[in-house]
């Protein structure tokens, strides 16, 4: 399967897609996106590793900030925090530059190591997207978490890279059918930054003892 660039799909959707379907389809087909501190914080991270959209060499590396990515087979396009290039035998070969080079991506994340994968797997998608832009292999890439300060090497196996194809792949049935999942409430709710558009009866909402208890007094009366 081959996609058209209009219908790529955002990679940094994919985080949103794991932790809510609904979210997801908020953010990326009906566009309410609310702000809060998370996602500010996010976007300050952000904005830094994307501050300096160039490329510097030192000892065989090259790094470049802001790559934009995309894959055709994937239907996902993105830009990558970091990319590192490091001289070697084998690996991409880079306009401009003699020789050949081993391509690593790096992504920042705010905070520390999540529950689940969702930033291994949109790093695993950016690299995709530079495997079929470089026709290379690239075998690993980096989290860097700015709350502990460490880079988390992340190996891009076969069954990360059959599980990227696949939400790639549901993410564009959700697009295709465009229907707004119902709302689900659950405990992730509390740090979602849609929660008022998309429960805006939350606040109201009784709890579930001043429920039970209003029943009670309605069936002893
Ligand atoms: S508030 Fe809850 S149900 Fe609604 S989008 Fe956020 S996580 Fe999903």
């Amino acid at each position: 399967m081959s996609w058209r660039e209009d219908e790529y799909l955002m990679i940094s959707g994919i985080q949103h897609f794991l932790f809510c379907r609904r979210q997801w389809t908020l953010i990326h087909i009906e566009q309410q996106w609310a702000e809060n501190r998370l996602t500010a914080e996010g976007e300050v991270i952000h904005k830094n590793a994307h501050r300096d959209d160039f490329v510097e060499k030192r000892r065989g590396l090259l790094v470049t900030r802001g790559l934009r990515v995309s894959s055709a087979e994937l239907g996902m396009t993105g830009q990558c925090d970091v990319v590192e290039f490091q001289q070697s035998e084998d690996g991409a070969i880079l306009h401009g530059h003699r020789g050949r080079w081993q391509v690593r991506p790096v992504e920042y994340k705010r905070g520390k190591d999540k529950d689940d994968h969702s930033d291994m797997l949109q790093l695993c998608c950016e690299a995709m997207c530079l495997e079929s832009m470089l026709a290379c292999r690239i075998s690993a890439g980096d989290l860097f978490y700015h709350e502990i300060r460490r880079r988390r090497e992340i190996l891009f196996s076969e069954e990360l890279r059959k599980e990227v194809s696949a939400i790639a792949e549901e993410m564009h049935e959700y697009f295709r059918r465009g229907k707004t999942p119902k709302a689900k409430p659950s405990k992730k709710c509390q740090s979602c930054s849609l929660r008022e558009t998309c429960l805006p009866k939350l606040g109201r909402m009784p709890s579930v003892s001043s429920y039970l208890n209003r029943m009670m007094e309605e069936t002893l009366s």
